[in-house]
Protein backbone atom coordinates (compact mmCIF):
# COMPACT_ATOMS: atom_id res chain seq x y z
CA UNK A 1 0.00 0.00 0.00
CA UNK A 2 1.46 3.15 -0.96
CA UNK A 3 0.30 6.64 0.60
CA UNK A 4 -0.05 9.67 -1.09
CA UNK A 5 -0.48 12.85 0.69
CA UNK A 6 -3.61 14.19 -0.87
CA UNK A 7 -4.30 17.13 1.02
CA UNK A 8 -3.35 19.51 -1.87
CA UNK A 9 -1.56 19.11 -5.09
CA UNK A 10 -0.90 16.49 -7.85
CA UNK A 11 -1.90 13.05 -6.29
CA UNK A 12 -4.31 11.66 -8.70
CA UNK A 13 -1.56 11.17 -11.01
CA UNK A 14 0.89 9.98 -8.72
CA UNK A 15 -2.08 7.34 -8.05
CA UNK A 16 -2.35 6.49 -11.58
CA UNK A 17 1.42 5.06 -12.03
CA UNK A 18 0.99 3.29 -8.32
CA UNK A 19 -1.55 1.51 -9.82
CA UNK A 20 0.02 0.92 -13.51
CA UNK A 21 2.84 -0.32 -11.65
CA UNK A 22 0.61 -2.90 -10.04
CA UNK A 23 0.34 -1.75 -6.38
CA UNK A 24 -2.24 -0.04 -4.24
CA UNK A 25 -2.39 3.95 -3.64
CA UNK A 26 -3.87 5.50 -0.81
CA UNK A 27 -4.86 8.84 -0.28
CA UNK A 28 -3.33 10.13 2.95
CA UNK A 29 -5.23 13.18 4.49
CA UNK A 30 -5.41 12.38 8.06
CA UNK A 31 -2.68 9.97 10.68
CA UNK A 32 -4.62 7.50 10.56
CA UNK A 33 -3.91 6.89 6.89
CA UNK A 34 -0.52 6.39 7.35
CA UNK A 35 -1.34 3.28 8.86
CA UNK A 36 0.15 0.05 7.46
CA UNK A 37 1.78 1.88 4.50
CA UNK A 38 4.70 0.04 2.47
CA UNK A 39 5.82 3.74 1.31
CA UNK A 40 4.75 7.42 0.67
CA UNK A 41 4.72 9.94 -2.20
CA UNK A 42 4.46 13.66 -0.87
CA UNK A 43 3.37 14.75 -4.74
CA UNK A 44 3.60 18.99 -6.46
CA UNK A 45 1.65 21.43 -5.06
CA UNK A 46 2.42 24.74 -3.11
CA UNK A 47 4.47 24.09 -0.44
CA UNK A 48 3.10 27.17 1.69
CA UNK A 49 -0.64 25.73 1.49
CA UNK A 50 0.64 21.88 2.48
CA UNK A 51 2.72 22.75 4.82
CA UNK A 52 -0.50 24.83 6.28
CA UNK A 53 -2.82 21.77 6.09
CA UNK A 54 0.25 19.06 7.46
CA UNK A 55 0.05 21.23 10.52
CA UNK A 56 -3.98 21.67 10.93
CA UNK A 57 -3.71 17.89 10.50
CA UNK A 58 -0.88 16.61 12.74
CA UNK A 59 0.74 15.14 9.76
CA UNK A 60 3.72 16.38 10.21
CA UNK A 61 4.80 14.17 13.69
CA UNK A 62 3.82 10.73 12.09
CA UNK A 63 5.15 11.95 8.91
CA UNK A 64 8.92 12.37 10.08
CA UNK A 65 8.28 9.31 12.40
CA UNK A 66 7.88 7.26 9.67
CA UNK A 67 10.58 8.45 7.50
CA UNK A 68 12.84 8.19 10.24
CA UNK A 69 12.21 4.65 10.45
CA UNK A 70 13.07 4.14 7.16
CA UNK A 71 9.82 4.17 4.80
CA UNK A 72 10.60 4.82 1.08
CA UNK A 73 9.89 8.30 0.58
CA UNK A 74 9.18 9.89 -2.73
CA UNK A 75 8.84 13.49 -2.99
CA UNK A 76 8.40 15.72 -5.85
CA UNK A 77 8.81 19.91 -6.38
CA UNK A 78 6.64 20.62 -3.37
CA UNK A 79 6.92 17.34 -2.05
CA UNK A 80 10.78 17.94 -2.11
CA UNK A 81 10.36 21.58 -0.36
CA UNK A 82 8.25 19.48 2.37
CA UNK A 83 10.78 17.22 3.10
CA UNK A 84 13.77 19.81 3.80
CA UNK A 85 15.52 21.08 6.57
CA UNK A 86 13.12 23.97 6.79
CA UNK A 87 9.88 21.80 6.48
CA UNK A 88 9.86 18.18 7.62
CA UNK A 89 13.75 18.09 8.20
CA UNK A 90 13.19 14.56 7.06
CA UNK A 91 16.26 15.61 4.30
CA UNK A 92 19.51 17.32 4.98
CA UNK A 93 18.82 19.62 2.35
CA UNK A 94 17.96 23.53 1.71
CA UNK A 95 15.44 23.98 -1.30
CA UNK A 96 15.28 27.37 -3.16
CA UNK A 97 11.47 28.09 -4.30
CA UNK A 98 10.64 29.12 -7.75
CA UNK A 99 14.56 28.40 -7.86
CA UNK A 100 15.00 28.65 -12.04
CA UNK A 101 12.58 32.17 -11.92
CA UNK A 102 9.83 33.44 -14.01
CA UNK A 103 12.05 33.52 -17.36
CA UNK A 104 11.33 29.88 -16.89
CA UNK A 105 8.30 29.27 -14.93
CA UNK A 106 7.63 26.02 -16.91
CA UNK A 107 9.87 24.14 -19.10
CA UNK A 108 10.49 20.38 -20.02
CA UNK A 109 13.96 18.44 -19.94
CA UNK A 110 15.52 15.04 -20.75
CA UNK A 111 17.98 14.17 -17.44
CA UNK A 112 20.08 11.66 -17.42
CA UNK A 113 19.56 9.66 -13.54
CA UNK A 114 22.65 7.99 -11.75
CA UNK A 115 21.26 4.16 -11.76
CA UNK A 116 18.18 4.51 -14.16
CA UNK A 117 19.53 3.69 -18.01
CA UNK A 118 17.99 5.76 -20.81
CA UNK A 119 16.78 9.72 -20.13
CA UNK A 120 14.23 10.70 -18.43
CA UNK A 121 11.82 12.99 -19.51
CA UNK A 122 11.15 15.86 -16.36
CA UNK A 123 8.34 18.25 -16.73
CA UNK A 124 9.74 21.39 -13.89
CA UNK A 125 6.83 23.80 -13.28
CA UNK A 126 7.73 26.71 -10.79
CA UNK A 127 10.46 24.28 -9.65
CA UNK A 128 12.90 23.95 -6.88
CA UNK A 129 16.63 23.30 -6.73
CA UNK A 130 19.00 22.29 -4.03
CA UNK A 131 20.80 24.85 -2.99
CA UNK A 132 22.92 23.18 0.00
CA UNK A 133 23.09 19.64 1.01
CA UNK A 134 24.99 17.51 3.75
CA UNK A 135 27.68 14.53 3.07
CA UNK A 136 24.47 11.81 3.02
CA UNK A 137 23.14 13.14 0.12
CA UNK A 138 23.53 11.57 -3.23
CA UNK A 139 22.87 14.06 -6.15
CA UNK A 140 21.43 11.63 -8.77
CA UNK A 141 20.99 14.41 -11.75
CA UNK A 142 21.42 18.31 -12.00
CA UNK A 143 20.24 21.15 -14.40
CA UNK A 144 23.26 22.96 -14.83
CA UNK A 145 25.72 22.88 -11.48
CA UNK A 146 21.84 22.46 -9.47
CA UNK A 147 21.00 19.37 -7.62
CA UNK A 148 17.16 18.61 -8.98
CA UNK A 149 17.28 14.68 -8.20
CA UNK A 150 18.31 13.36 -5.04
CA UNK A 151 18.71 10.34 -2.72
CA UNK A 152 19.19 10.34 1.22
CA UNK A 153 18.39 6.76 2.57
CA UNK A 154 14.86 5.15 1.50
CA UNK A 155 13.88 8.91 0.54
CA UNK A 156 14.00 10.39 -2.84
CA UNK A 157 13.53 13.90 -4.23
CA UNK A 158 12.87 15.17 -7.05
CA UNK A 159 12.50 19.05 -8.31
CA UNK A 160 10.35 17.88 -11.28
CA UNK A 161 7.05 16.28 -12.27
CA UNK A 162 7.90 12.70 -13.53
CA UNK A 163 3.75 11.86 -13.42
CA UNK A 164 3.00 14.19 -15.23
CA UNK A 165 5.45 12.65 -18.30
CA UNK A 166 3.86 9.46 -17.65
CA UNK A 167 7.23 8.54 -16.40
CA UNK A 168 7.26 5.53 -13.76
CA UNK A 169 10.98 4.71 -13.19
CA UNK A 170 10.93 6.47 -9.95
CA UNK A 171 8.07 5.34 -8.38
CA UNK A 172 9.31 1.57 -9.59
CA UNK A 173 12.46 2.39 -7.47
CA UNK A 174 10.46 3.35 -4.58
CA UNK A 175 8.55 0.63 -4.52
CA UNK A 176 12.10 -1.39 -4.71
CA UNK A 177 13.71 0.49 -2.17
CA UNK A 178 13.77 -2.07 1.21
CA UNK A 179 11.29 -0.40 4.21
CA UNK A 180 12.35 -1.85 7.80
N1 LIG B 1 6.41 26.51 -6.54
C1 LIG B 1 5.82 25.53 -5.70
C2 LIG B 1 6.26 25.72 -4.25
O1 LIG B 1 7.07 26.54 -3.99
C3 LIG B 1 6.18 24.13 -6.17
C4 LIG B 1 5.59 23.90 -7.53
C5 LIG B 1 5.25 22.48 -7.81
O2 LIG B 1 5.11 21.63 -6.93
N2 LIG B 1 5.03 22.21 -9.08
O3 LIG B 1 5.78 25.06 -3.38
Amino acid sequence: MVGILALQGGFEAHARIIRSLGAEPREVRVPADLEGLDALILPGGESTVMTLGVEREGLAEPLRALAGDGMPVLGTCAGMIMLDRDHLGVLDIRTSRNAFGRQLHSFEADLELDGLGEPLHAVFIRAPWVAEHGPEVEVLARVGEHPVAIRQGNVLAVAFHPELAGEPRLHELLLGLNGS
